[in-house]
């Protein structure tokens, strides 16, 4: 059989990896939208480097539009098959797909001409959305959800068995056990890795017998700050910024995942009696709101902590103190009221969404906090406020930065490199035949591969193709 990565080889967008068996079935796994240079974002995306109705089957790891977002593309030009997933994975990837098909359509009405009060670059391409509606349907109704740890036999060649992977609700792993010229091999694809002790997910659950491992490396080049009580971190920042100054606590987090750990971390403050009363908690993200139901209608497959939590205090999410944000005329509303108060709002790398109204409003003033809460890509506005610049610019205009600009990794949904170790260990790596690096940057792979003791640890650049 053959390996071919067509996606997140030695970056950490657009995972997608085919493996063609000697008989000529091919499978793919993930098919993931390329985010690294946004005016190459239709060259990236638009075709595949394959005929997409000649593959047999796509597996998903998870909803993440990284992995996900290029599917009703694959469908559009012709792949007719199943795509196999976990439970949860099926309504989070329809919800997200709508909104990723959202930010393309407005993405298309800028480059018309339509206001765009946002804007920070000038983007050359002729954006058009990859796909209709229409091919969203199509990858809903393709969808097989399989449960966890239960092999699926595809045929005599091929059985699939999904693990969880932590990171994100329903985030699997997944181990093909692959039957071919009177040879077993087994291949692990970790997906993302969620990080050890999340709030509301479970540990990843490593793979047992592989012979290949393809896994992330997204923090594999470093540790995470050692700040390890997200309760306590919230406190500090609610009460030195709000409490202390009257202030806003601007958080950018991503819709699926992060925010519902951000706002889990509140209630339990909340139920805690911690949480200043006369503070009010925003959450302002349509995909949020949405995420956070589908959190509580799977929570049989959060983490144990999450489960008797909702046992003893009924719902994972609501508290006295916070208000869901549904429209648009409410969240300009909180933007502008002067009263003291937390917003968290997406996009979580400050690339679209309405954070981005929330950051223009606060990061002139001096007694504001925006704290950056997740990974920010080289190129984003969120890494561009990481880099302490006294200055940006939003929408062609000069800003002071006098908010104060915190980072914090206590909500990463990623293992940094001892939790990647963790991984590797609880898998066994050491009777692994080879090992392939992919989601991470280059400088992090290299690192992380200097800890990995085997010989043969790949780093796959994009269209490398192996024998295994
Ligand atoms: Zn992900």
């Amino acid at each position: 059989m053959n390996i071919t990565f067509y996606g997140a080889a030695q970056q950490v967008t657009g995972s997608m990896h085919l493996l063609t068996l000697n008989s000529g079935y091919k499978v793919l796994i993930d098919c993931g939208l390329d985010y690294e240079n946004r005016n190459d974002f239709e060259k990236n995306n638009r075709n595949f480097p394959f005929l997409p109705n000649e593959i047999d089957l796509l597996i998903l790891t998870h909803s993440h539009i990284d992995h996900s977002g290029n599917i009703p593309n694959l469908i559009s030009q012709g792949y007719n098959g199943q795509i196999i997933c976990s439970e949860p994975t099926v309504e989070l990837t329809t919800n997200l797909l709508l909104d990723s098909l959202n930010v393309q359509l407005i993405e298309t009405r800028k480059h018309k001409g339509k206001k765009n009060k946002f804007k920070r670059v000038n983007t050359k391409s002729d954006a058009k959305a990859l796909y209709q509606k229409v091919h969203i349907n199509q990858t809903s109704d393709a969808m097989v959800a399989l449960a966890f740890n239960k092999p699926f036999i595809v045929n005599d060649e091929l059985t699939i068995e999904l693990f969880e992977a932590g990171h994100i609700l329903g985030a699997a792993s997944v181990k093909l056990t692959i039957h071919e010229n009177g040879e077993t091999k087994v291949l692990g694809f970790t997906g993302d890795l969620g990080n050890y002790n999340s709030k509301l997910v479970k540990d990843p659950t490593p793979m047992p017998g592989l012979d290949y491992l393809v896994t992330e490396s997204t923090y594999g080049g470093r540790l995470h700050t050692p700040h390890n009580d997200a309760e306590a971190l919230l406190l500090e920042y609610i009460n030195a910024t709000c409490v202390k100054y009257g202030g806003k606590l601007v958080i950018p987090a991503f819709s699926v995942g992060r925010t519902q750990s951000i706002i889990f971390t509140l209630k339990q403050l909340s139920i805690k009696g911690l949480l200043p009363e006369t503070i009010k908690i925003y959450t302002d993200s349509p995909l949020a709101i949405k995420t956070t139901r589908l959190y509580d209608k799977y929570k049989k497959y959060l983490n144990e902590e999450a489960q008797l939590f909702t046992k003893e205090h009924g719902d994972l999410f609501n508290f006295p103190n916070l208000y869901v944000i549904e429209n648009s005329k409410d969240s300009e509303l909180i933007s502008l009221t002067p009263e003291p108060a937390v917003i968290v709002s997406a996009a979580g790398m400050v690339e679209g969404g309405r954070i981005q109204e929330h950051i223009r409003n606060h990061i002139s003033d001096a007694y504001s906090t925006i704290l950056i809460a997740g990974f920010c890509a080289e190129g984003t506005f969120g890494h561009e406020l990481l880099m302490g610049k006294p200055m940006v610019f939003i929408n062609y205009k000069p800003k002071q930065v006098y908010a104060k600009i915190a980072r914090t990794d206590v909500f990463s949904a990623h293992p940094d490199q001892d939790g990647l170790m963790k991984f590797l260990n609880d898998c066994n790596y050491k009777s692994l035949k080879k090992i392939f690096l992919v989601h991470g940057d280059l400088n992090s792979m290299q690192k992380f591969k200097d800890k990995i003791d085997l010989e043969s640890v790949v780093l796959p650049a994009y269209e490398d193709s192996f024998t295994l």
